[in-house]
């Protein structure tokens, strides 16, 4: 047996078993198979869509997301580049003005940072912002 979700003409959802497919285009083709709530015939299998949507709304979620973060490193962060340890050292150390940077930094670099106790947090690829055109 096999269950479907069915939905009507009218929009009324309900479940119907059947002992295979087949069976289900028999019996619709029969007209055998009326909606229990307004007794039409013209029934369809519902569309199995809210996973497939639920999926999609938070990839946008997740997307959304991400720009914003992105944004708003790009507007309140300073993209010191491959100078990231130094400046992220200097910050810490008073040497420099304290403000938010981001930029690259191998990883050697960025353990050397926290064992000194800079605070500092991998940027994901992903929510890195596009780097500002260079005007010369
Ligand atoms: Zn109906």
């Amino acid at each position: 047996m096999i269950k479907y979700d069915l939905i009507c003409k009218n929009g009324h959802g309900f479940e119907g078993w059947f002992s295979s497919s087949s069976d289900y285009d028999v019996q619709r083709k029969r007209r055998l198979i009326d909606c229990p709530s307004c007794g039409t015939a013209k029934v369809e299998k519902a569309i199995m869509a809210p996973a497939v949507a639920t999926r999609r709304k938070s990839a946008t979620a997740l997307a959304e997301v991400a720009n914003k973060i992105r944004q708003s490193v790009s507007e309140n962060c300073e993209d010191v580049g491959d100078n990231f340890a130094d400046e992220a050292r200097a910050i810490h150390y008073g040497e420099k003005p304290k403000r938010g940077i981001y930029g690259k930094a191998s990883a050697k670099e960025a353990q050397g940072l926290v064992e000194e106790g800079v605070a500092i947090a991998p940027l994901p690829d992903a929510l890195m912002p596009t780097p500002k055109k260079k005007l010369n």
